[in-house]
């Protein structure tokens, strides 16, 4: 393992007073002081998550069949639905996300994306284990059967590496996130109260929210119930200009824990294990009131270019990750003219199982 040391950016918003933790003390190698957070790597990376749009992208808009509120779930109507990830690509940009959700255009696997998706199964898999046994060596050892259960779901994956040396040299680049993981917490004081957590809210406005959350921790302090998210990011930590966009999805979370559980989470983590950094933010009612605004004109906008058909390119250096540069007009290419169905109008549904669409945060 790397003696690369941890780095933490706390993105606090209210004092709320000590966090209490899950599981008792402080990880080994935990914070690092804000003074050394002003040295984090500012290269933002969505290239080192988790696939994002690839495959069928579920019912709704480009199936057609449904009318406008015909949809439900849980026995709740809804009238669209919002992922962070889906949201994240609007706000990056809206021809991106018709590309991906109104087109269900596939794109294809990337190492980086797969290795993504790999290291979280790993993680998960990791607190299968007692908590004695979560160790480097064992996060190791779990990397060939997660690597083997991804390829048996999609065997096509093998094509992206040419020879024995490129596999594992990729497997090599998972086995050091691993390192970078432990490097920002010891999982063996850790209980989580969930992994892989599915959480899904419909708002009275009709919009459901839904996502994954990578871990849940609770502990019962006088306060009562203390609710922590984590999120895992395969790639580096982002500088400032998109700090706000991976915040926004843990606030997303927090939003949707507020509104099923009772209970404001009591901080949000994000753990960077490209860079071993990892970002912090303790929300409050305000935050999460504003966050719902926030989801709410994000909607609208959203359904505005439904309606339109105005789908904006919005070149940036995000274009560098984006699978659809050959039909983007901002690339001298032309969109594929919408689905008709979209036209008459069903609720846009973001993706068919938001589990493998956690990129964007
Ligand atoms: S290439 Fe850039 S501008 Fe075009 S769709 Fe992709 S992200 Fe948008």
């Amino acid at each position: 393992m790397s003696d690369l040391a941890p780095r933490v950016r706390d993105m606090t918003t209210t004092a709320t007073g000590a966090i209490p933790r899950a599981d008792g003390p402080p990880a080994e190698g935990q914070p690092a002081s804000p003074a050394e957070a002003r040295d984090v790597a500012s290269a933002a990376s969505l290239a080192g998550e988790r696939p994002v749009g690839a495959g069928p992208l579920g019912e709704g808009a480009g199936g057609g069949s449904a009318a406008p509120g015909d949809a439900a779930v849980s026995g709740q109507r809804f009238v669209g639905s919002l992922s962070p990830s889906r949201a994240a690509d609007f706000v990056s940009c809206p021809l991106k996300y018709r590309f991906r959700v109104v087109d269900r255009l596939p794109e294809p696997p990337s190492p980086a994306a797969t290795r993504g998706t790999m290291v979280h199964s790993v993680l998960e898999r990791l607190f299968d284990l007692p908590p004695a046994g979560r160790t480097p060596e064992a996060a190791v050892e779990l990397l060939p059967a997660a690597w083997a259960d991804l390829l048996a779901r999609e065997p096509e994956l093998a094509a992206m590496f040419p020879d024995g040396e490129a596999l594992e040299a990729w497997l090599a680049s998972a086995r050091e996130l691993l390192a970078g993981y432990f490097a920002l917490e010891d999982p063996r004081r850790l209980a989580p109260a969930a992994r892989e957590l599915y959480v899904e809210h419909v708002l009275g406005s009709g919009l459901r929210l839904r996502g994954y959350v990578d871990r849940l921790d609770e502990a019962t302090t006088p306060d009562g119930l203390a609710l922590r998210v984590v999120d895992y990011k395969t790639g580096r930590s982002p500088g400032p200009a998109f700090e706000g966009t991976a915040l926004f999805q843990m606030r997303f979370y927090a939003l949707l824990l507020w509104r099923i559980r009772g209970v404001v989470p009591r901080e949000l983590r994000l753990y960077y294990l490209g860079d071993r950094t990892w970002l912090r933010v303790t929300p409050d009612e305000s935050d999460l009131l504003a966050t719902e605004r926030r989801v709410q004109a994000l909607w609208a906008a959203i359904d505005r270019a439904h309606r339109t058909g105005d789908w904006r390119a919005t070149p940036s250096k995000l274009c560098g990750w984006c699978d659809h540069q050959s039909r983007c007009p901002a690339f001298g290419g032309t969109p594929p003219p919408l689905p008709v169905a979209v036209g008459s109008g069903g609720p846009l549904v973001d993706d068919a199982d938001p589990a493998v669409c956690e990129a964007a945060g």
